[in-house]
């Protein structure tokens, strides 16, 4: 198999007229996570830089790393947040009342991680069933009773549970398509085995928001498409599929934008989607422009938080970092941040401990750590979720300050 493949046409429409706006370097894979007597050998890197398609809006990754580098072994657990299980339990009863289900009717999960989504769609009554391709929580889910297929999504694997399971009246997919390469198949597969009048729900981080918030240590080489709704509405439609509703969750993973999707005429199309298309359109979403302008902020973002951090060196502080996640990943990597610098990050999830971050090489540890020695300054990498870990930094003891990186660096006392 090869590593990676350059993109050289738009996911969607195919077109070849594209913009590369932002580019953050060769990196690491940002979920691949160290073992100790991995640190002696080299990693793979892969250039990291995003372009937009100038017909359809589209922004996605100028390469594609063969996804068995990075999903085979998945270390992200998505029950670990309790705002990540209480959003299931709403979209497991949000969505099974729109789609009007019955007791016992068939819900997918796409990309089903360790089975929180699918245990809050049993809880209400349905029969579940998932797929995934990370060997660890497929099992984790089979042995927690959620059954779970352990590969990738495809029109075979949507065949199968067609012919074994039956049709699903509900077919979810959370923060897995913005990961998939070949969205027409994806799309086909959907298709293929959903039931007569169900619904297709896709999560995703919202592309206005990525420019607008500077969230830029959202991209990663997993993260393939930056998706508006203009080029996904497009891609609905050369499958005689339609969006016809559109929420937003602003507190989810820095804001997740929720689509409903079915065939076409099935459901009547709520207003929300001409306002989004409308929004769209004003920002210029298939122009140059507001692309300039974001990475030229981001390389700002850059320079500013790269003196603060030499200033406190200067002073002699000592800094750790806090949240090794993929997003904590792409920043340091960025911004050139090593573990000489910053040696230690703290991480809520257990199972990232004893690890050390790609590239830069940090030990992952967890915050107990940080009541039994002295450090001064925290960067906050999980910069989204800084209220919740000031608090817990607190609880221990901890008396130092928290420099926040994004969306403007600055020290908090
Ligand atoms: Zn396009």
């Amino acid at each position: 198999m090869s590593d990676s493949k350059s993109q050289t046409r738009c996911r969607v429409c195919e077109s070849t007229s594209l913009f590369t706006y932002l580019d953050l370097g060769s990196t690491p894979l940002a979920n691949s996570y160290l073992k100790k007597e991995e640190l002696s050998s080299p990693e793979f890197r892969e250039e990291l830089a995003i372009q937009v398609c100038t017909r359809c809006g589209l922004s996605q990754l100028t390469k594609v790393v063969h996804p068995d580098l990075m999903f085979k072994n998945y270390l992200y657990v998505s029950s670990t947040t309790e705002t990540f299980r209480n959003h299931c339990a709403e979209m497991a009863a949000t969505l099974s009342k729109r789609a009007e289900c019955k007791s016992g009717d068939v819900v997918l999960d796409i990309a089903s991680n360790d089975g929180c989504l699918l245990s809050k769609f049993k809880e209400v009554g349905m029969r579940v069933v998932g797929v995934d391709p990370a060997v660890n929580l497929a099992r984790e889910a089979n042995a927690n009773g959620i059954k779970t297929l352990n590969t990738y999504w495809s029109s075979t694997v949507a065949a199968e549970i067609k012919a074994t399971i039956g049709k699903p009246k509900v077919i979810t997919a959370t923060n897995v398509f913005a990961h998939v390469d070949d969205v027409h198949e994806f799309i086909k597969a959907v298709d293929l085995c959903m039931e007569e009048m169900g619904i297709f729900v896709i999560e995703f981080p919202y592309v206005l928001d990525f420019i607008e918030k500077n969230e830029f240590d959202t991209a990663y080489h997993e993260h393939l498409s930056y998706f508006g709704i203009t080029p996904i509405a497009h891609l609905m439609n050369m499958h005689n599929l339609q969006v016809f509703d559109i929420e937003y969750f602003k507190d989810l993973h820095g804001g997740t934008t929720r689509i409903y999707v079915s065939r076409n005429n099935d459901f009547p199309v709520n207003s929300s989607v001409k306002k989004y298309l409308d929004r769209e359109a004003q920002f210029h979403i298939t122009k140059q422009d507001p692309y300039r302008a974001f990475a030229e902020r981001v390389m700002r973002n850059k320079e500013r938080l790269l003196i603060l951090l030499d200033a406190e060196r200067q002073k002699g502080k000592i800094i750790w970092a806090y949240g090794a996640s993929a997003k904590g990943n792409t920043l340091i990597n960025f911004f050139s941040i090593l573990s000489d610098q910053i040696p230690v990050v703290i991480d809520d999830n257990p199972k990232k401990w004893h690890y050390y971050t790609p590239g830069s090489r940090m030990r992952i540890t967890g915050i107990e750590e940080l009541a039994t020695v002295h450090v001064d300054t925290l960067l906050l990498l999980a910069w989204n979720f800084q209220e919740e870990i000031i608090g817990r930094c607190k609880a221990v003891g901890y008396k130092g300050s928290y420099i926040l990186p994004c969306p403007e660096p600055k020290i908090v006392t």
